[in-house]
């Protein structure tokens, strides 16, 4: 009887109808050789598979999608894939969330599902589910045809009728957009390609502006990385907790020397509001504090880059430079923004330490 059990999942009316007409054969049948009533049990399930074609079911991909997705986002994400010791999945970005989390509230990190303990030791990828992942179909986001993942980024970058198009004058200032099939036509009345010289001038300045900023800064790098006083130091921020009632977590490093002198680097999370645990977006600040005690000031340009002991996957981080004067009574900088994405940042924080690279270059005095 277990094979009725199973069927009468998939309620309808024809399927009751089958269903009862199986009983009473079993019945009938019980009556009979084992070998017919084996007949019998085979039965069901051709009647199954015709009241599934009749009922509109869902596809198979999709049965075996909701079974690979992720146990929180729900998505079946193309990142990698972690599990629990009991097999429950993740997406790295909402195990890496789940762990920072946790760090945040100083909680152990445990498994939604069976609230097992889960850290980056005892997780593992799992790489048939992130295999076969790929292997599953995926809709379109423009034109919603179905695409195999490993070929939808293709699709949707160059080969989409639908996908998101700017003008081809854009770089002259036109503004239009629009789906890549009606392109052609907008070209046919898009007025840039006629505009003369004195009105295009104002946006290709505005162009050269910023692109001259950003030489600017890759060449303030450069100049100040062939001055004489450079001091690079391969930095790690370990967590620690402040005593308060509701502790508070914050990153140090210890004392290093660098140009002659003793420094630390603190960081925060979220520039300390009360519960960053409940915040989606994440930053990471951190604040250069000279340990020696100094008689004159120092004059100092300093950034931070990514570390080469650091996780591998950690993107490049753009430097950004900052000045500041130290002095007897001067000797701690403002919390500076590390621009990061917020994801990296839980990616940074789920990782028992967080390493970087901080450059400091002491100005001569004029
Ligand atoms: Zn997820
Ligand atoms: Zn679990
Ligand atoms: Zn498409
Ligand atoms: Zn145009």
């Amino acid at each position: 009887m277990a094979e009725t059990t199973t069927t009468t999942n998939d309620f309808s009316s024809e399927m009751m109808l089958s269903i009862s007409s199986y009983m009473i054969n079993q019945v009938e049948a019980s009556t009979n050789s084992t070998l017919d009533s084996i007949n019998n049990v085979d039965e069901p399930p051709t009647k199954k598979c015709k009241s599934i074609t009749n009922d509109k079911p869902r596809l198979l991909e999709d049965r075996i999608g909701s079974i690979l997705s992720c146990c929180i986002c729900l998505d079946l994400s193309t990142l990698p894939i972690f599990q629990c010791v009991n097999g429950h999945l993740m997406c790295a970005s909402c195990f890496n969330h789940l762990l920072a989390d946790c760090k945040l509230k100083d909680e152990q990190t445990t498994c939604p599902n069976c609230r097992c303990e889960i850290s980056k030791s005892n997780c593992t990828r799992n790489l048939a589910v992130e295999k076969t992942i790929s292997e599953l179909p995926i809709q379109c986001d423009y034109c919603l045809q179905t695409f195999l993942r490993s070929e939808i980024k293709m699709h949707q970058s160059q080969n989409c009728s639908d996908r998101p198009t700017v003008c081809d004058y854009a770089l002259l200032g036109c503004n239009w957009n629009g789906p890549f099939h009606t392109l052609s036509s907008h070209l046919t009345i898009c007025e840039y390609p006629a505009k003369n010289g004195l009105e295009l001038i104002d946006t290709i300045r505005a162009q050269k502006h910023a692109h001259d900023e950003e030489k600017k800064c890759l060449e303030t790098v450069v100049d100040l990385l062939s001055l004489n006083q450079i001091g690079v130091s391969d930095l790690i921020l370990k967590p620690f907790r402040t005593d308060d009632f509701v502790a508070k977590l914050y990153f140090e490093t210890s004392r290093f020397t660098a140009l002659q002198y003793q420094w630390q680097v603190r960081a925060r999370i979220n520039d300390n509001i009360p519960h960053p645990h409940t915040t989606i977006t994440r930053s990471l600040s951190y604040q250069l504090v000279l340990k020696s005690k100094i008689t004159q000031t120092i004059d100092l340009k300093f950034f931070l880059l990514k570390g080469p002991h650091g996780d591998p996957t950690t993107l490049q981080i753009q430097p950004i430079i900052y000045h500041f004067e130290f002095n007897q009574n001067n000797t701690e900088t403002e919390y500076l923004k590390l621009p990061i994405t917020s994801q990296e940042c839980n990616r940074m924080l789920s990782s028992s330490s967080i390493s970087f690279r901080l450059l400091m270059v002491q100005l001569d005095k004029p």
